[in-house]
């Protein structure tokens, strides 16, 4: 009889719950013992720990969020607070974590791995900035919730003569910013990984106009310079000047809350079945992520070594396409 334990950290992510569940009841299946950790590492210093069986798991595979919790730790950030984690893993007789969440949660789960407990990550942050995984679990979802409201602001920003600024998350990354402006036609696009200047957005903005565009929409990632507020402020500024106003909306969180689409479902449970099968084979100290289409695993070593970029000629793609 095999113990294994299982806990969501950091941002939560629409798909999480799906891991979960894949996790619990692939572990049930092989005759294992399966422990939830809630609240993260917080969970996990506090020996926070919940037995679940299959009917625990059940009704979840449809809600966004973490029926276990996640949280934000700094204790786990020091050898103190991980020996304590090391020591309630050991006296519930644990023989293995399994660690869903973003690339701080997975540095968390490198520390771990090095004192010799067998950890697997699993790749899921929406922000798709995780090196090991070209998507993550949550990024499809959380895309499509920010393209659902661009393509509503389009509708009112075509009826009157406005121009629409839309911050989409992603923390330092501009990767769901750029996926966003190319799906959903963005005039703009502002990220990041490429400064632009408020007066060079309104410059655009205007030969969009001039181009005979019925809208105008800008969309930001939330990490660039010039951010939602910095663009709203300027624009406010200098409105006479610039000749239009500019009306904005931060999707924010509502951007998290979604309920998971078939694609991260699907891409969760594959991921959760994986992180098993490592167990099995006690192939430890690896993050659980797609590669080429294919599940696969990569050592946290190299996970936290190395950061995932995103391809800016997508970004010369994006401008050729809103002319
Ligand atoms: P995400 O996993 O979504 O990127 P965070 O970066 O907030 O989210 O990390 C989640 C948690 O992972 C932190 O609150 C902390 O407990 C743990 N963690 C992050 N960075 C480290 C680190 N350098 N060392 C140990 N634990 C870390």
């Amino acid at each position: 009889m095999r113990r294994i334990s299982v806990l969501t950290s950091g941002g939560d992510a629409p798909g999480m719950n799906a891991a979960i569940r894949a996790v619990v009841r692939t572990s049930l299946n092989n005759g294992w013992e399966v422990f939830g950790i809630r609240r993260g590492y917080a969970g996990l210093i506090a020996g926070d720990f919940v037995p679940l069986g299959a009917r625990d798991v059940g009704g979840i595979i449809q809600l966004g969020g973490t029926m276990l919790g996640t949280g934000r730790c700094q204790e786990f950030k020091t050898d103190e607070g991980r020996a304590q984690a090391l020591r309630n893993l050991r006296h519930k007789e644990i023989e293995a974590l399994v660690v869903i969440g973003g690339d701080g949660s997975q540095y968390g789960s490198y520390l771990l791995s090095q004192t010799g407990f067998p950890v697997v990550g699993i790749a899921s942050t929406i922000d798709n900035d995780l090196y090991g995984s070209e998507i993550t679990i949550g990024v499809d979802t959380a895309l499509n919730i920010a393209l659902e409201s661009i393509d509503r602001l389009k509708v009112t920003a075509s009826s009157h003569r406005r121009a629409f600024l839309v911050e989409v998350m992603g923390g330092d990354s501009g990767y769901l910013a750029l996926m966003a402006g190319i799906t959903g036609g963005a005039e703009v696009v502002v990220l990041p990984e490429m400064e632009i200047k408020p007066e060079q957005v309104a410059k655009e903005l205007r030969a969009a106009y001039e181009r005979g565009k019925a809208h105008a929409i800008v969309v930001v990632a939330e990490g660039a310079r010039y951010n939602a507020r910095a663009l709203s402020a300027h624009f406010q500024e200098h409105q006479e000047r610039l000749g239009f106003e500019l009306r904005v909306t931060a999707l924010g969180h509502v951007q998290r809350g979604g309920a998971p689409g078939a694609f991260d479902r699907l891409l969760a449970t594959r991921f959760g079945v994986a992180a098993v099968r490592q167990v099995e084979t006690n192939e430890y100290g690896v993050l659980v992520g797609l590669l080429k289409g294919e599940v696969s695993a990569t050592s946290l070593l190299d996970v936290i070594l190395n950061r995932k970029t995103i391809d800016l000629q997508l970004l010369e793609v994006a401008r050729i396409l809103a002319q």
